[in-house]
């Protein structure tokens, strides 16, 4: 993998970025008024389109229930209706309430939170049920604007198809790729991510659309597929 997408291919990435902001445009990704409705949004976005997401989020904000310490003294069976368009309610409620119970209780809301140091902060979301490394470094960086970049599934297959890099490459090691090779920038971590969210919702699907794709003839899997068809 090294050998692949390694130190001399360094500019590759920030070429990525460029071609797919210049292609995209800035995604001002992720949306929310508050740092409590990032957080939260980012909880029920596991599983689901954003669309789903969004519906919730304005139902929770009709119900004056968009904040972490009011969450956490919610009824399960008013947020289970509340958040019934996301999809797994039931799970998610669970998750949800013992998210923000956690963080109201322990740190007093996420201000409390936002004081630890980085490795603190992010082993303190990981121990939370229903937290994994996506949703906890998505509320690390888009709501508490620290440098960790996110990785999800669209990163994964964009850069097998890309660089040619391991489908099943861990998190962590997707994630040590990624940030040596791109300039350590706050706004590059949060749009870059967003950027390869559109690139995979767009053109890197599960069946590739390449044709039209801004960065097929960077592309190894593209490159791959014209050599066999003698293109
Ligand atoms: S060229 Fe095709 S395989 Fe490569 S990134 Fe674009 S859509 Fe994905």
């Amino acid at each position: 993998m090294a050998g692949i997408v390694g130190e001399k291919d360094r500019i590759s990435a920030d070429m990525l970025y460029g071609i797919l902001r210049g292609h995209f445009g800035f995604r001002h990704w992720w949306p929310g008024d508050t740092k409590d409705e990032i957080a939260i949004g980012a909880i029920l976005t596991q599983q689901t389109t954003w669309r789903n997401v969004e519906r919730a989020i304005d139902n929770l904000k009709k119900e004056g229930l968009l904040s972490i310490n009011s969450i956490a003294r919610c009824k399960k069976s008013r947020l289970e209706r509340l958040i019934r368009s996301t999809g797994y309610y039931r799970q998610k409620s669970s998750r949800l309430i013992g998210f923000c119970k956690t963080i109201s209780d322990s740190y007093g809301g996420f201000e409390g939170l936002e004081k630890l140091g980085d490795k603190e902060m992010r082993s303190a979301l990981l121990s939370i049920n229903g937290i994994g490394p996506e949703t906890a470094d998505s509320i690390m960086l888009y709501a508490a604007g620290r440098k960790t970049f996110v990785v999800d599934a669209y990163t994964k297959r964009i850069f097998s198809r890309i660089y040619g890099t391991k489908i099943d490459i861990s998190y962590e090691e997707m994630q040590r790729l990624i940030t040596n090779l791109i300039p350590r920038r706050l706004a590059v971590y949060k749009d870059f991510h967003a950027q390869l969210v559109e690139l995979g919702k767009n053109n890197c699907k599960s069946v590739p659309i390449c044709g039209g794709c801004p960065v097929a003839s960077y592309c190894m899997h593209a490159k791959r597929n014209a050599a066999n068809a003698g293109i």
